[in-house]
């Protein structure tokens, strides 16, 4: 290790800045978010730092450098595009035994400025000993995207909360406690927002480990429910939260249309049981009632289950059945979106679902309910909207038929998208007229969405950028060069 990561109380702690350029100005910005009382000297002033002077936050001292500045500072940064002041400033911050850090030059500094992640009262500093600033953002940009937004308002809900912890609870059961906290329903509750809630579960976790303390190094006996939406198939396609809870996850329980890559993100001791409905396959079909006990169930032991479903849980999910039923059973639970098949399908084939003078609307609609008398073909034949059909691979030919019937045009834009987002998806255009034709002769099988509507001839951008390349690769063929 060349460095020792040290977190600095700064506040109301002298802290001087030598230069006022932009530089300056945002370590500036730094030393005040840390409540430091901040100096400036430079002769003149970047205009960012304006209205930190002219609202007193932060003093200008508008002379050149002196080492006398260095008195009774905490820290120092030397931020000049003059190497002669940078070495004479730090050569005044050593003798004074005053920390130094001059800009993008670590020989003449005695600290250096880690990349941050500020979720205060959680930071997170990364460094490369100054050998890869570059790399060391790009671990930090990695390490922002999987840490929650609320990361910060979880933290003061415990800090707030540790005093009367501290009195309820005696030191063995505590860990425990916390752990659950920030594993279990409060914490999750906290990163969801909901503060009040977070305050309920808190309490009721407090209760039960009160009652328990014998056997506080357990797990809670408060399980939960996650409905997760998985997104239309690409892993990569899935929330900030729903991987989050899918790492907290006990057992997930996972539909047909959930494909591996996305049940390899769950935690990796966490069980895996399968609970699709395969229409028409032997021995796998799992009735709802019987995932409703099974989650309940599982949610009795203590446990945390994910229940994850393809797309969103509330479009075509059955999601609205199941929290009914968590609800009528007392089980908390909780809800996370997932990008809808229709959304990723139409992402994924360049689809605009609505545009400006083509498409004011849009409708998700069932094909189930294709062959009954429930849908109002009329509306959905309307023109100037985009009507999405899920589960409609087998009824294509009545759907385009009763569209047609219902007053559609014959000539109306349509696209088969079969596989959205996943490894060998296809997309296949045509017009009401021909589509069901298309798709039987593509062999186009579930799980696909038909899109009706003008903005179906749209052709990808990634259509045309696909079908350069391999023009590309087909003349490099001829003549055989590698590319
Ligand atoms: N809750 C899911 C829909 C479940 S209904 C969601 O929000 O997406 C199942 C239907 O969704 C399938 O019959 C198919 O029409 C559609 N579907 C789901 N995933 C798909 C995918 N990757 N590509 C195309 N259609 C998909």
């Amino acid at each position: 290790m060349d460095y020792l990561p040290v977190f600095l109380q700064l506040r109301a702690a002298r802290a001087v800045i030598v230069g006022g350029g932009r530089v300056a100005a945002r370590k500036a910005d730094l030393l005040l978010r840390a409540g430091a009382r901040v100096i400036v000297v430079a002769p003149r002033l970047h205009e960012d730092l304006d209205s930190a002077v002219a609202s007193g936050e932060l003093t200008h001292l508008a002379e050149s450098f002196a080492p006398a500045h260095l008195q009774g500072a905490a820290l120092c940064i030397a931020a000049t595009d003059r190497e002669e002041v940078n070495i004479a400033v730090s050569e005044a911050a050593r003798a004074q035994g005053v920390p130094i850090n001059v800009v993008d030059d670590a020989s003449l500094s005695t600290f250096i400025f880690p990349a941050i992640i500020d979720r205060s009262p959680v930071v997170i500093a990364v460094g490369s000993a100054g050998q890869a600033p570059v790399l060391a953002r790009w671990v930090r940009e990695r390490i922002e995207s999987v840490l929650p937004a609320r990361l910060g308002a979880l933290a003061r809900f415990m800090g707030e909360r540790r005093g009367s912890v501290g009195r309820a609870l005696g030191a063995a059961a505590r860990r425990g406690f916390w752990e659950r906290i920030v594993r279990g329903r409060a914490g999750a509750r906290v990163l969801a927002g909901d503060e009040p809630a977070a305050e309920r579960a808190f309490q009721a976790e407090l209760l039960t480990s009160q009652l328990t303390t014998c056997a506080a190094t357990g797990a809670s006996a408060l399980g939960e429910v996650y409905l997760i939406g998985a997104g239309p198939g690409d892993p990569d396609l899935l929330t900030l939260r729903a991987l989050q809870l899918l790492q907290q996850a006990d057992v997930v329980l996972y539909d047909r249309l959930v494909p591996a890559a996305v049940l390899d993100r769950a935690r990796r001791e966490a069980r895996r049981i399968f609970v699709g409905k395969a229409h028409g396959a032997a021995g796998e079909h799992t009735p709802q009632e019987q995932i409703h006990a099974l989650m309940i169930r599982l949610a009795r032991q203590g446990l945390k289950v994910a229940r994850l479903k393809g797309g969103d849980p509330f479009i075509f999910g059955r999601g609205g059945e199941e929290i009914e039923e968590l609800a009528r059973h007392g089980i908390p639970h909780l809800v996370v979106p997932g990008i809808t098949a229709a959304l990723g399908a139409a992402a994924s084939a360049g689809i605009p679902l609505t545009l400006r003078a083509l498409s004011q609307s849009v409708t998700f609609v069932t094909a189930h309910a294709a062959q009954d008398d429930s849908l109002d073909w009329r509306s959905l034949a309307r023109a100037g909207q985009t009507v999405v059909f899920y589960m409609g691979v087998g009824r294509l030919e009545s759907i385009t038929r009763r569209l047609c019937a219902a007053g559609a045009d014959d000539n109306l834009p349509a696209a088969l998208i079969e596989r959205a987002t996943l490894p060998g998806q296809r997309v296949l255009r045509g017009t009401l007229a021909d589509i069901a034709m298309r798709g039987g002769q593509a062999g186009i099988s579930s799980p696909a969405l038909l899109i009706v509507g003008e903005v179906a001839a749209i052709a990808a951008a990634g259509d045309a950028a696909v079908a350069t390349a391999r023009a590309a690769l087909e003349t490099a063929a001829d003549l055989n060069q590698p590319i």
